[in-house]
């Protein structure tokens, strides 16, 4: 399993308009995170996790040109806003591709999208998706996927896990029952927002309590916002653990 980090960042991207800390003002690469999303690549099937506002500079960047399943976390704008861009997808498969979320987000998509889902003209180019409710696991081709309920603040959202990889962003608790769903993972990417606790998000020291407590073997942080510069945040976490930043390549056996 290939999986590329498409985006790290909290929900204002990284840097901050108009801030000028040291995060913000640094010309290394790494502290330059677009909104969050991974791409996985696992037995020929390749997997995109939500559709952040910078979807489309995602895609070119990372070369992708090709998606057959998105799986959305959650529908906040910075998860969600770059729907649209799934054209150019659309346009080099010419076929549908299957979205998948909690009632929720779906409900959400489609409110959000409506356009999409209630044509009020014919022309102008929409993407080509199906919506799919979720709430337990679900193959794609030979895959299983695993939705992981987590919470997000008050909200109940998802993470998934795909063989040995669990991906859980934007959460703030995760219920004993989930913790179930996630033993033998061996990678976790999970939400670390920043030093300072917040009511929506881990921070460092929460989400170092979910890596000690699952035991896995590597872990990174996203979700990252600009109170944590690559470098200096990265020499003071144990060494199996590290933020994640934006083109990090990682592949482990499935
Ligand atoms: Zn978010
Ligand atoms: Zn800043
Ligand atoms: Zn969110």
């Amino acid at each position: 399993m290939k999986i590329t980090f498409l985006g790290t960042g909290t929900s204002h991207g990284v840097p901050v308009v108009g801030c000028e800390c040291a995060t913000c003002i640094s010309e290394d690469s790494k502290n330059k995170r677009y909104r969050s999303s991974i791409y996985i690549e696992i037995a020929n099937t390749s997997i995109l996790v939500d559709t952040p506002p910078e979807l489309r500079l995602q895609l070119l960047e990372n070369n992708i040109r090709k998606i057959d399943a998105v799986l959305f976390t959650h529908p906040h704008a910075d998860h969600l806003m770059g729907f649209d861009d799934l054209r150019g997808i659309n346009r080099l498969q010419r076929r549908s591709i299957p979205c998948y979320g909690n009632k929720m987000t779906i409900q959400e998509v489609e409110r959000v999208f409506s356009y999409i889902f209630n044509p009020i003209q014919i022309g102008g180019g929409v993407p080509e998706v199906i919506l799919y409710t979720v709430d337990r696991d679900f193959q794609l081709n030979d895959n299983t996927i695993i939705p992981i309920p987590i919470k997000h603040g008050k909200l109940n959202i998802l993470g998934y896990r795909i063989g040995k990889l669990a991906y859980l962003t934007d959460c703030s608790y995760i219920p004993e029952s989930s913790f179930a769903l996630l033993d033998g993972i061996e990678l976790l990417v999970i939400d670390a927002l920043r030093y300072r606790t917040h009511s929506t998000h881990m921070n460092i020291e929460e989400a170092l309590d979910v890596v000690d407590k699952l035991g896995v073997t590597k872990a990174y942080f996203t979700h990252l916002s600009h109170d944590l510069e690559h470098n200096k945040v990265n020499s003071e976490l144990p060494d199996h653990v590290k933020l994640a930043y934006d083109g990090l390549v990682v592949e482990i056996n499935n």
